[in-house]
């Protein structure tokens, strides 16, 4: 791994945020963000009154960095602006924000609009165009990027009520807008297929509700070090950050197609012979990212772009270890393993990306732990696809065998547990 590499993961909930983790404090993100091998966090959440309170007690700013003693954080925070355009429309956007002095003039600003203490991602009624102008009025340096782009109730394109393009929502305002957030169910090569997109950067962040290192980082952006607000800004406008690391894009809640109480899934081809319609219960599937890309793609499969980042497609060393061990994520063992690799090889990433074969036999590390680790970084753990809300599951079987491809083309009808029936 390269020195100059810098692990960015920007779009995180703050303990205020529904649904979020009470322990979620800044000095508990610093301590997971250096588990996990995090350079650089989004604060998360600066729109909630409490949590601002504690940034501006707690952080020491320099050139746009607020640090927590030597970890930097940037200021950032999702908004959900929900509103009528022909039909009902709902969007999440993250905002990078450049100093605390312009958070609070943003803030001003959602105080005329509704209020913002009852959750760290407060709802707006504002036009997706008129938001991005208020904005630019407030600072040029506000980066705005579409959260988690194709989930199905608050993304962009969403199926069930985001937009069909871009330009449809921002409009004049488009040219504001430089990067997109691929959420977990979706990945680089996914988002190449959309024409619109060629000229947008195509970023990765987490959206962690809780701190562990199966959360934090799942999803995370690679810059080229620097130590300022502006110096990741223009690597996001002018597209020179390094890569992204992303999950398999099955392994997110959205991927394919189906209903979580019915207990089914399938993939878009299976879903058009299915005409859309769940067999178990016969209403309408809550359609996924695969097929909602298949709707919206102009460029063929496989589709790169000259200018498209590499990417590493990973799954949190947490999944890894509980594969091993056939144990939950949060169990005993896979804490113990996890621990004990950690104290040999310094920081997650470094685990997932860089330690070889060897290094891992110099220190005794299991068999079967290394072989899944390698198997890892060559994509070749199969995941269960993620449906309705429900996430994808790793698999214990290897991705390339015969048995996968039978799987992927077929409904996958399943318990819990993702064995197949
Ligand atoms: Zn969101
Ligand atoms: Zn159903």
């Amino acid at each position: 791994m390269d020195n100059n590499w810098f692990f960015g993961d920007f779009h995180i909930h703050s303990r205020f945020s529904r649904a979020c983790s009470t322990n979620i404090t800044i000095e508990n993100l610093v301590k997971w963000a250096k588990i996990k091998g995090i350079n650089l966090l989004g604060t998360g959440d600066f729109t909630h009154p409490q949590w601002l309170k504690e940034i501006k007690e707690k952080l020491v700013e320099k050139n746009g960095f607020y640090y927590y003693e030597d970890f930097p954080f940037i200021i950032t925070g999702e908004v959900s602006l929900i509103y009528t355009q022909e039909r009902g429309r709902r969007i999440h956007l993250v905002l990078l924000v450049p100093n605390l002095e312009i958070a609070d003039k943003i803030n001003v600003y959602f105080d005329t609009k509704g209020r913002r203490d009852y959750d760290g991602r407060p709802i707006f009624k504002i036009p997706g165009d008129e938001f991005v102008r208020d904005m630019m009025k407030i600072s040029k340096a506000i980066e705005i990027i579409p959260a988690h782009i194709w989930t199905p109730w608050f993304g962009i394109f969403g199926s069930m009520s985001g937009f069909d393009s871009l330009k449809e929502c921002f409009k004049e305002e488009l040219e504001n807008i430089h990067a997109i957030e691929t959420g977990m169910s979706s990945d680089p090569e996914m988002n190449w297929r959309i024409a619109e997109l060629k000229d947008k950067a195509i970023v990765s962040f987490s959206d962690a509700h809780s701190f562990w290192p199966f959360r934090l980082g799942r999803e995370a952006t690679i810059f080229e070090k620097t130590d300022s607000y502006p110096g990741i800004v223009e690597q996001i406008r002018k597209k020179t950050f390094i890569a992204t690391i992303e999950t398999d894009p099955a392994y997110g809640k959205y991927h394919w197609d189906g209903h979580r109480g019915c207990n089914f899934s399938c993939s878009p081809e299976e879903s058009k012979k299915l005409n859309g319609i769940c067999p178990i219960c016969k209403k309408p599937l809550v359609i996924g990212v695969d097929n909602r890309v298949e709707q919206l793609a102009s460029n063929e499969k496989g589709f790169k772009p000259e200018n498209g980042k590499p990417f590493y497609k990973l799954l949190p060393l947490h999944e890894l270890l509980a594969l091993v061990l056939d144990s939950s994520m949060e169990s005993k063992g896979v804490w113990k393993e996890y621990n004990s690799l950690l104290e040999m090889f310094g920081n997650e990433f470094n685990i997932l990306l860089d330690v070889s074969r060897e290094e891992f036999l110099g220190k005794k590390v299991d068999e079967k732990i290394i072989d899944v680790i390698l198997r890892n970084r060559k994509e070749q753990i199969k995941v269960k696809p993620g449906y309705d809300g429900e996430y994808g599951k790793a698999l214990a079987e290897l991705k390339n065998s015969e048995n996968f491809l039978l799987h992927t083309h077929e409904c996958l009808r399943g318990d819990k547990q993702g064995k197949l029936f």
